[in-house]
């Protein structure tokens, strides 16, 4: 049956952490005004994005051709997406006077029958929905949708939202059955989930089925996307799509039938986020058994330990089983936003808390890691080991970036982070008709009517020397609401406190379950056991067999040049080496803790290139900090894998 677990009201939610919510204030003080700037193209040390100049000439304002990549319209819609979430959270309304003159033009810039994409208005207005695998403009039209369906909930604004109404009848009559529509579906998936959140909203019926009809008619034979590209011939608008081939853009089978992640990687994140909105709103068994399938084999088998996917830096794609190499991957920031994506709808989908484990990994780790402390520097890459000095441009790895972009030709990232952190209530809080779920331990607040009672939580959790977490609850009016609170995979033991009196929770699903029908205010004090500690990958992961990295909480941790020195690569550590919890460096954002213990640096002994080995080790006290605040400070190298030092192994020999 259906279940009803729901994104609680953004503006109902706070985050107080002390890093998430500087980087959420960060959000609306400095990243979209920077962005702002770059997509006005204001910054004259900063990349052209084109982005705003495309919408002018578009609409007539300006005369010009399109400049910047093909889909760089979707760079505003994420911005405009991104500045909705401030505005339902109380910030950000001195960017309102932007946010109306972008609407404008985008409104401008849309076509008689509902078109819009500036690429093909501009300059090639004959090629409209004939490049599907190349030209993005479903792609750009999902995005336009999320953007619209979320300032119109931030703003009550119409405008916006009737272009995505517009644009979206114009995709249920271009595309679908009839002989005479178009049977093609999107090259880059995102329009399945723009049309689900519209749907959502206006409850427009149409919308959902055209979603699911592109996740139905995708990976039928023969292939649509190849024959597209085969017609195209050399009029390419992407040259590395000469690789192009059927898993790609996951197009190989139909949906429904894939059971393991290939291709491109944020395409699959988007599509299986789809899918997994489709199985839920359509109660679709077969959908939800795909869903459930491609979850475990990323997650058991494709995911870095920082929640990164995508291990070919060529073709920023899925490889197979247990490919994760550390220095060379892709690992893009937008795959890992799009792996918070699924793991959030897998968990509405069947209200399990697992999936939030991997969600926290992924925000915590790579998201985290892909903007700077201050909101306008990128990755959009993420290495778990990184040697700056050969991070070459024109060798195999150009697209490894030793420190944050300030903008990028193609400039995904920097957006959907953004939007991620100005709506991260959505990862911490859900909602049912009777319970409220806690998925994140993220210091914040939540009011919410539930069953006609009113929920105020405030939750305060720290992670120093041993994790508690005080949630003060006050309960307004009769009757009972149940409060869901997950237990993470990390916290080796919990035990529960109220009002100073042991209880013992059922755990059901990950979540442990209380009933509140006390009106009044009551003290709930969750108290675990975690320590940092060492993990090590199954024995298939090449890259990382003897190796070790070092976790807290839900922080991976990594080794910096700046703190250890350079070479990284001669640092060797034992398995059970002490590790003690310190105070973090006061420069870095927020108040996690730094992790230090002795390890042991190797020299080969070798003066010339090479030679007879002489090694010898060296003790060294070591100082590791947060993967996802790492190049915050003095730049240089970085590791994650540490080698694991096995100086007695006979023991491990079978006699
Ligand atoms: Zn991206």
């Amino acid at each position: 049956m259906k279940n009803h677990i729901l994104v609680p009201t953004l503006s109902h939610i706070r985050v107080t952490d002390p890093l998430f919510g500087s980087y959420i204030d960060q959000v609306s003080r400095q990243l979209l005004p920077y962005q702002w700037n770059v997509l006005n193209d204001k910054l004259p040390d900063v990349k052209s994005s084109y982005c705003i100049s495309n919408f002018r000439i578009a609409a007539g304002l300006e005369q010009g051709h399109h400049r910047g990549a093909v889909f760089c319209d979707t760079d505003a819609y994420k911005w405009l997406e991104t500045l909705a979430y401030c505005l339902q959270c109380g910030h950000g309304q001195e960017l309102l006077p932007a946010a109306e003159e972008l609407i404008a033009l985008i409104e401008s810039a849309q076509e008689e029958d509902g078109y819009l994409q500036t690429y093909f208005t501009v300059d090639h207005p004959d090629q409209k929905w004939k490049n599907l695998a190349e030209g993005h403009e479903l792609y750009g039209a999902g995005h336009l949708m999320e953007a619209a369906v979320a300032f119109h909930q931030a703003t009550g604004n119409e405008t916006i939202l009737q272009v995505a109404v517009r644009l979206a009848d114009l995709i249920c009559c271009v595309f679908g059955d009839a002989p005479d529509c178009c049977h093609g579906y999107p090259g880059h998936q995102e329009v399945e989930l723009g049309l689900v959140k519209l749907y959502q909203l206006t409850g427009t019926q149409r919308y959902l089925e055209m979603a699911r009809h592109f996740l139905r008619i995708r990976g039928q034979k023969p292939n649509y996307l190849m024959r597209e590209l085969a017609e195209t011939g050399d009029a390419r608008i992407f040259p590395e799509f000469a690789d192009y081939d059927e898993k790609y853009a996951q197009s190989h089978l139909p949906p429904v039938e894939q059971r393991t992640a290939e291709g491109h990687a944020v395409r699959a994140m988007y599509m299986y986020s789809a899918m997994a909105d489709i199985a839920r709103e359509c109660e679709d068994e077969e959908l939800k058994t795909a869903c459930l399938e491609l979850w475990r084999n990323v997650t058991e088998k494709r995911m870095y330990i920082t929640g990164g996917i995508g291990s070919s830096g060529h073709l920023e794609r899925f490889t197979t089983d247990y490919d994760l190499p550390n220095d060379r991957m892709y690992c893009e920031s937008c795959a890992s936003v799009g792996l918070m994506m699924f793991g959030r709808r897998m968990a509405a989908l069947t209200g399990s808390a697992a999936y939030y484990d991997t969600v926290e990994r992924a925000l915590c780790n790579t998201v985290l890691a892909g903007v700077q402390d201050q909101g306008d520097r990128y990755f959009y890459v993420n290495p778990l080991e990184v040697w700056p000095d050969n991070c070459l441009p024109s060798t195999s790895m150009a697209h490894v970036k030793p420190v944050r972009q300030r903008w990028f030709d193609v400039a995904c990232c920097p957006s959907n982070i953004g939007r991620t952190l100005a709506s991260l209530g959505q990862y911490l809080y859900a909602r049912d008709e009777k319970s409220l779920y806690v998925n994140q331990l993220i210091s914040s607040t939540i009011t919410e009517e539930i069953r006609g009672l009113r929920l105020h939580l405030e939750m305060q959790v720290s992670l120093q020397e041993a994790f508690r977490g005080d949630f003060q609850l006050e309960l307004e009016g009769e009757g009972t609401i149940m409060l869901r609170i997950r237990i993470p995979s990390w916290l080796e033991y919990h035990s529960f406190t109220l009002d100073g009196r042991v209880i013992r929770p059922a755990v059901e699903n990950g979540y442990a379950v209380l009933a509140l029908s006390r009106p009044g205010v009551q003290h709930l004090v969750l108290t675990g056991h975690t320590t940092p500690r060492w993990v090590t990958a199954n024995a298939r992961v090449r890259a990382d067999l003897g190796r070790l990295a070092l976790a807290y909480g839900p922080y991976v941790y990594c080794l910096e040049q700046t703190d250890n020195g350079d070479n990284l690569a001669q640092i060797y550590v034992r398995p059970d080496a002490a590790v003690t919890v310190e105070a973090g460096d006061p420069t870095l954002p927020g108040t996690l803790p730094a992790l230090r213990f002795s390890g042991l640096r190797l020299d080969s002994g070798v003066d010339g290139l090479y030679g007879t080995p002489r090694f010898r080790f060296t003790e060294q006290r070591l100082t590791a900090v947060p993967y996802g605040l790492w190049c915050n400070r003095q730049p240089g190298e970085m590791i994650v894998w540490l080698k694991a030092l096995l100086p007695v192994m006979d023991h491990l020999i079978p006699s």
